[in-house]
């Protein structure tokens, strides 16, 4: 493992202006203090947990009201505790990069002492913090398909274990959509391979765009999309199903060297309806069996499972 290196950010941007005497900690019990604190860093990988642990671990040497941690997207806030008025920040730095900003807060101003033995302990925090934001960075992925951002067929096999039987209990319809990029051997075949991700990454964000936000969306396999449409019958999954296949029928990829891609896509709709358990397999299969016929059909078209054409 590689040394951790904390930076010069790591000084409090906003000092406390004066200074209330207090009791200083002993070097004994700071000591054991910090074995604890160290033990308790280490026994989660999970960012939320990490805080919490420090803000417990940190009060028998300072007391602390609350804590913010602000990670580097400058979005994503964990906290603990309660926000106060006085504050102290610290800019989270390893040698590998900036993790965030952590502000801690109290009612009292913190005194030069006390911020010395909160700069001791950040060190600790900071390495703990980095180990758990890799690992949750590292479950993000194992759940995206790299070349698309989509979901992969990991999360879709969790989201579905999750999402069918939500849809049974609160007596909601669920549908599934099942996209094909037609003749895509054809694209790769003329235009080469780059080209082919090219066209696949551009499907992708036109199925995006196209679903709500609630919709849960991967690539199932290479030129192959899924959508899980969440509280959707089979008219609504219709109406989507085709808005997507005329987006994307009538987008023109354009290619750097000149000239465009037109891909279609071809799209099995199946439904569960409200109250009816059904495994997700037979789901799929006949999301599936409607793609295979909307294949069959000619292409570039939507049907549904019981043999109906929706393309108009
Ligand atoms: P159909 O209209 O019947 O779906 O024809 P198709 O050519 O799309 O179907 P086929 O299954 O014969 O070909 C799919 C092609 O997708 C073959 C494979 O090389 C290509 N493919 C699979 N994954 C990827 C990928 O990640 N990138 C690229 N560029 N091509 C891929
Ligand atoms: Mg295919
Ligand atoms: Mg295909």
């Amino acid at each position: 493992m590689r040394d951790f290196i904390m930076s010069n950010s790591s000084k409090p941007l906003i000092k406390p202006q004066h200074s209330i005497p207090v009791m200083p900690a002993t070097q004994e019990t700071r000591l054991i203090a910090q074995v604890k604190l160290l033990q308790a860093l280490q026994s989660s990988l999970n960012i939320q947990d990490v805080l919490s642990s420090f803000f417990k671990h940190i009060q028998p040497l300072v007391s602390v009201s609350g804590l913010v941690l602000t990670l580097k997207d400058k979005e994503t806030n964990f906290k603990a505790g309660r926000n106060s008025i006085h504050s102290c920040n610290y800019g989270l730095n390893t040698e590998e990069g900036y993790l965030g900003e952590i502000v801690m807060t109290r009612s009292r101003r913190f005194t030069e002492d006390e911020l010395m033995t909160i700069e001791m302990f950040i060190g600790s925090l900071v390495f703990a913090l980095r180990n758990a934001i890799r690992y949750q960075e590292a479950l993000t992925l194992a759940l995206l398909d790299p070349l698309t951002l989509l979901g992969n067929r990991a999360a879709l096999e969790s989201s579905i274990k999750r999402e069918l039987p939500f849809a049974v209990r609160h007596h909601q319809d669920l549908s599934i959509l099942m996209i094909d990029v037609d003749f895509f051997k054809s694209i790769n075949d003329s235009y080469g391979h780059d080209k082919g991700d090219h066209v696949l990454r551009e499907i992708a964000k036109t199925i995006q765009t196209i679903c709500r936000e609630t919709d849960l969306t991967f690539r199932y396999g290479g030129e192959e999309f899924l959508v899980i449409l969440r509280n959707t019958n089979l008219q609504g999954a219709q109406i989507i199903a085709e808005r997507l296949r005329q987006q994307i029928a009538s987008t023109a990829i354009p290619l750097r060297e000149g000239g465009a891609i037109r891909p279609t896509v071809s799209i099995g709709i199946s439904t569960l309806y409200q109250g009816q358990k059904e495994k997700a397999a037979d789901l799929f299969k006949r999301a599936d069996i409607a793609l295979y016929n909307a294949k069959s059909s000619g292409r570039n078209c939507v049907m549904h499972e019981n043999l109906e054409t929706v393309t108009e």
